[in-house]
């Protein structure tokens, strides 16, 4: 890669700086424009040596920039990347890529008709957690795996900005759901054939402020998916069950471990104990007679060197997108279904 492409940024709140400041660090991009409404955001990015304009028009005629970043609240990304292509621009968009499907295929329809390279940051793709667990799936660790539960908790409600209003695409299913889903949808190369969620406002009404969404797969595996930003105490952010053990991932940290029978061990018949008022046999504890504890694998990723690499990669025609737009599409017709599930109170049969 010879060539440094220059990044023009729409919207240097949180994210648009977050871009920034990781492409710093790469040299075949590097960002040289902004375009904020907000004064505020101007003059950070001016203090951060990047030239600003108040117009989208402005940002689209800088002849220097050859990629778009969108990072403003999810309304406008739709608007914002058909614009960028008619200007004869490449486009990067941050996730949820738009409110619905029909919009995701015109920016579709119009990168295709103007030749142009349209990717969107699902950056937790490389998330070092999800990928522990995307390496135990695929190396088939766990034998058969009939449950996924992936989830993340916090207790702060929505932030109280533009994500907790409905015109913004605010709520969980559209800002943490479309990681989580996919990242499901990466990791398991099977069709989703029902969709069934239970959403919660805790302490919003407009929007969802939570929720437990259940994928299943063709094969009959179920994934839970939970978003809570009501639990004081988390649960851990994935657990995973096949017929040859359990793997559990903590937290962002990657603390874990996988549980696996001895082989030969599995239906080892167990002593009852004292559970609670009750005896059980059933739900008596393993130990290391019948049992190993193993490690996670350990991974590191860097998600701006690869991401951005990659779409480098896609202009010039080297390589294949990562984020695909028919992925992109999967995910967003996941979350239509997860919509109407809601609205309709009942499990959607799909075959998404
Ligand atoms: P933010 O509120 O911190 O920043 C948004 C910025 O956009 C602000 O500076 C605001 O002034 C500007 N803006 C608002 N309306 C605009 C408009 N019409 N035109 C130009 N600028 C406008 O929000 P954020 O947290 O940075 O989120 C921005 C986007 O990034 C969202 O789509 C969000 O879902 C996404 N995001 C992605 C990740 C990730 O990990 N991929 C993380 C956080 C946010």
């Amino acid at each position: 890669m010879d060539k440094s492409y220059k990044l023009g940024i729409i919207g240097y709140g949180g994210m648009g700086k977050w871009h920034h400041i990781n492409t710093e660090k790469l040299d075949f991009v590097k960002a040289v424009a902004v375009y904020d409404i907000a004064q505020e955001a101007r003059e950070r990015a001016q203090n951060h040596g990047l030239r600003t304009y108040s117009t989208l028009e402005e940002i689209l005629e800088d002849d220097e920039v050859d990629i778009i970043v969108i990072a403003t609240p999810n309304e406008f990304h739709c608007p914002y990347a058909i614009k960028s292509f008619e200007a004869g621009k490449h486009v990067v968009c941050e996730k949820p890529v738009t409110l619905n499907s029909e919009e995701l295929q015109q920016i579709i329809d119009s990168a295709n008709a103007h030749k142009k390279v349209f990717s969107v940051h699902q950056n937790r793709r490389w998330d070092s957690d999800y990928r522990i667990i995307k390496q135990i799936y695929d190396n088939n660790e766990l034998g058969n795996i009939f449950s996924i539960q992936s989830r993340v908790m916090g207790s702060r409600g929505i932030p109280g900005d533009w994500r907790a209003k409905k015109a913004h695409g605010g709520g969980m299913v559209l800002d943490w759901g479309v990681h989580l889903i996919d990242q499901a949808l990466d990791m398991v190369k099977e069709k989703v054939t029902d969709v069934y969620v239970r959403m919660q406002h805790v302490r919003h009404t407009e929007v969802d402020d939570g929720f437990q969404l259940f994928l299943t797969f063709e094969s009959g595996l179920v994934y839970l998916i939970e978003v809570s930003t009501a639990a004081y105490i988390s649960l851990p952010r994935w657990h995973v069950s096949g017929d040859f053990g359990t793997a559990i991932v903590e937290d962002w940290s990657c603390n874990g471990k996988i549980i696996r029978p001895i082989r030969g061990k599995e239906n080892v018949d167990a002593t009852p104990i004292q559970a609670g008022a009750g005896l059980t046999k059933t739900m008596a504890p393993r130990g290391e007679e019948s049992t190993v504890e193993l490690p996670l694998p350990k991974i590191t990723t860097n998600v701006y060197k690869d991401y951005y690499g990659n779409f480098v990669a896609a202009i010039e025609g080297r390589e294949e997108l990562i984020v695909k737009h028919h992925e992109v599409m999967r995910v967003m017709k996941i979350m239509e279904a997860t919509f109407q599930s809601e609205a309709e109170n009942s499990s959607i049969r799909v075959n998404i």
